[in-house]
C-alpha cells in the first residue's frame, strides 16, 4: 500500500455501540471535534440514562409538559410524523415494550402476555401533545415513554456528515454501529465500500459489498440484538400492534438514501412491510433503495441509482 493509499481509523464506543470514522487523512482535531458532536447528542436523546432531554420528558409523563431543544424537537415532530403513517410499524412511544422486553441488555426476557396488554396501552403515538410555539412535548399518561432508538443514529450520522464537510473534509466514512453515512470515496475510488453483512456469521463474514459515494448506508438486522428461549429467537424490532418482535420473512433490511435519518426510519419501516410490500412502496421514493435478505437466503436490491451492490458469498442467490 503506498502511503496516498492509506485510510485513518479512529474509534470509540459509544450510545452502547462501536464507533468508527475514517479519514484519508490524519486530522486528530477533526477526530475529536466528531466524538464530542456525537457524544453531546447522545446525551440529548438517550433513554438510558436519566438526565437526557428524552429523558426528562419520559419522567414528566402525566404530570407535565417539558420545553426541549429546537433539535430534539424537531426529532421527535418527525418520528411522531413517521409513527402516525398509514400502516405503520415505527412507533416513537414503543419505550414502555422496549425497557420490559430489555432486548440486548442484561435481564431480557419474554414478558407476561397480560403484562405486554397493558403496556400496549401505554404505546400509542397518537398521544403525544407537541407544541411547537413553546417547543415542548407532553407524555399525558403516567408510564408512556418516547424511544428514539430506531431514528437517533441517522440524525446524528447526518450531523457528523455536515460538521465534516464544514471543517473542508472531501473523504470520510463514519459508522455508528451500523448507520453509515459518507462523504466523497475510499483512496484511488470515486465509491466507499460498505460490507452487508452474514447474519449470525462473524463479524467480518459478508454477503456482499455496498458501493456508494455521499450516500448513508443503514442496516437493521434480526441478528444484531437478539436473544434466544426455548429454541425461539426474539430481536429488537417490536411489532406495536402485538408487543412482540417482527416476525416475517427477512434477516435484514438495508437501505441506501442521502440522508442517513431517512435509511434508519425506512429500515424500521420496510422491516414492518416485508419484501412485497417494501417493494412497491420504493417503486415510489425515489430518493430511497434497499437490500433485503430473506431467510430462504435470497438478496433482493431495489432500485439502484444510488449504488452497486457485489456478491461475495455464494450461499446467497441474488433474487428477483
Ligand atoms: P439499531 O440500529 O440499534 O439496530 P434500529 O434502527 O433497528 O436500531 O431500531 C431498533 C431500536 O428502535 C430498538 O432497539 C428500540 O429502541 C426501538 N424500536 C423497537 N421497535 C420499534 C418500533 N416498532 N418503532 C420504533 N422504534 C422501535
Ligand atoms: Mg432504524
Ligand atoms: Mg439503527
Amino acid at each position: 500500500m503506498s502511503p496516498d493509499d492509506r485510510v485513518y481509523a479512529y474509534s470509540a464506543v459509544l450510545m452502547g455501540s462501536p464507533i468508527l470514522l475514517k479519514l484519508l487523512e490524519h486530522n486528530q482535531p477533526v477526530a475529536a471535534g466528531v466524538f464530542r458532536l456525537i457524544k453531546q447528542q447522545e446525551n440529548l436523546l438517550t433513554v438510558n440514562r436519566p438526565d437526557s432531554e428524552v429523558m426528562a420528558i419520559n419522567h414528566a409523563a402525566g404530570e407535565h409538559p417539558v420545553v426541549v431543544s429546537q433539535p430534539v424537537f424537531e426529532l421527535i415532530a418527525r418520528a411522531r410524523e413517521i409513527s402516525l403513517l398509514e400502516g405503520s410499524c415505527f412507533n416513537f412511544t414503543i419505550g414502555p415494550l422496549v425497557k420490559c422486553w430489555k432486548i440486548g441488555f442484561h435481564g431480557n426476557r419474554v414478558p407476561p402476555a397480560a403484562e405486554i396488554a397493558r403496556l400496549l396501552t401505554l404505546t400509542d403515538p397518537r398521544q403525544v401533545i407537541l407544541d411547537r410555539q413553546a417547543r415542548s412535548v407532553f407524555l399525558p399518561v403516567k408510564g408512556m415513554e418516547i424511544d428514539l432508538g430506531a431514528i437517533a443514529k441517522g440524525d446524528i450520522a447526518d450531523r457528523v456528515r455536515d460538521f465534516l464537510r464544514q471543517q473542508q473534509i472531501t473523504d470520510a466514512l463514519i459508522n455508528l454501529g451500523g448507520n453509515v453515512q459518507t462523504l466523497g470515496g475510499m483512496p484511488g475510488s470515486a465509491n466507499w465500500g460498505i460490507g452487508l453483512k452474514k447474519p449470525f456469521a462473524g463479524p467480518d463474514d459478508l454477503i456482499g459489498v455496498i458501493g456508494i459515494s455521499g450516500k448513508s448506508v443503514v442496516t437493521s438486522g434480526i441478528y444484531e440484538r437478539y436473544f434466544e428461549l426455548a429454541g425461539q429467537r426474539y430481536h429488537h424490532i417490536l411489532n406495536p400492534e402485538t408487543g412482540f418482535p417482527l416476525d416475517n420473512e427477512l434477516l435484514s433490511v438495508t437501505v441506501i438514501s442521502p440522508q442517513s435519518i431517512d435509511g434508519d426510519i425506512f429500515t424500521t419501516l420496510l422491516y414492518g412491510m416485508g419484501v412485497e410490500k417494501g417493494l412497491a412502496c420504493l417503486a415510489t421514493t425515489p430518493e430511497i433503495e434497499a437490500v433485503f435478505v430473506t431467510k430462504q437466503r435470497q438478496v433482493i436490491c431495489s432500485s439502484q441509482r444510488q449504488f452497486n451492490f457485489t456478491l461475495l458469498d455464494s450461499s446467497y442467490q441474488l433474487g428477483r
